[in-house]
């Protein structure tokens, strides 16, 4: 309600022309949630309730569980996100070895980790946030999703108990449910899914489960992070080993057959005699036997 005062107010300076435009420069953080804004025309105001709402409820529809995803093409090719500061924390929302990562497997999606646990186990949000799931939602059974200030969703299944409903404003920590094996599920664990703008990829860029870290304090989401298949460190290290063998330089060898000569052979492969004599030690007037393989590039 503040802001749109704020805004009111803004809009009418601007419109009757008397004043500069007042403009927030700065913001800084105080204890629960309260802010001290800081103005262009060096005014400041306190806000008790400062919260980024304009972010959380951006392209939410409530009656729809669907994910809102906007089209592919819309979002940027690099997004940079900060996910730790000194608005938020980052906690766990269960420390654990993950027994399936994000991928395929047995040719079936699966957008998410899971990380086995005793059912009941206390389950907390990861940032602070809103919800904007929390029902019972056919393979994810009991299901919470928690939207963040910076954009990222947060989705939590399988539980046995949810402790919040849609539209509760959570803090990162805060419980919200306990762990269960609720809807397509073999065993009591939790499915932990990270999205963007209704995309999910691959959990493990931002936390490593098995001691709870945030890996840095801010994020890059590169697009092919939502392939399917792009899983942190694997597809990485394909990017890394594809990159090596583009830089390597290509080694083709030629067998000799009846009838080869150097000269021919150089024709052949778009070189010369003198590099195949340098590639194999060899001189110009070498006699070449049938079979034998010179290194051609
Ligand atoms: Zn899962």
């Amino acid at each position: 309600m503040k802001r749109i005062l704020f805004t009111a107010a803004l809009l009418l300076c601007a419109l009757s022309g008397l004043a500069q435009i007042r403009e927030p420069i700065d913001t800084v953080m105080g204890p629960d949630s309260s802010a001290i804004i800081m103005f262009s025309d060096k005014t400041w105001e306190f806000e008790s309730e400062y919260i980024q709402k304009d972010t959380v409820y951006a392209d939410w529809v409530e009656s729809a569980f669907e994910p809102q995803q906007i089209p592919l093409n819309q979002i940027p090719d690099t997004v940079f996100l900060d996910l730790k500061d000194s608005m938020g924390i980052f906690c766990c929302p269960y420390v654990g070895v993950p027994s399936s990562r994000y991928g395929y497997r047995h040719r079936r999606r699966h957008q998410g980790i899971d990380i086995p646990y005793p059912t009941g186990t206390p389950v907390v949000a990861a940032f602070d946030g809103v919800v904007v799931k929390s029902g019972y939602i056919g393979g994810y059974g009991n299901l919470v999703a928690i939207r963040h200030y910076n954009g990222l969703e947060t989705y939590y299944g399988h539980f046995s108990r949810r402790d919040v409903v849609v539209g509760d404003w959570v803090t990162a920590g805060e419980q919200i449910g306990l762990g269960g094996s609720t809807g397509r599920s073999t065993g009591p664990h939790l499915h932990f899914e990270v999205r963007y703008k209704g995309y999910p990829f691959d959990p493990e860029r931002l936390v490593e489960f098995t001691d709870g870290r945030l890996r840095a304090d801010s994020l890059v989401i590169i697009k092919r992070f939502f392939g399917a298949n792009s899983r942190f460190g694997i597809d990485d290290y394909i990017k890394l080993d594809s990159l090596a063998e583009a830089s390597k330089p290509q080694v083709v060898y030629h067998t000799v057959r009846s009838g080869d000569t150097l000269g021919g052979i150089a024709k052949k492969y778009r070189t010369t005699v003198g590099q195949i004599c340098r590639l194999n030690n060899i001189s110009s007037n070498k006699i070449l036997r049938i079979g034998q393989r010179l290194r051609v590039k």
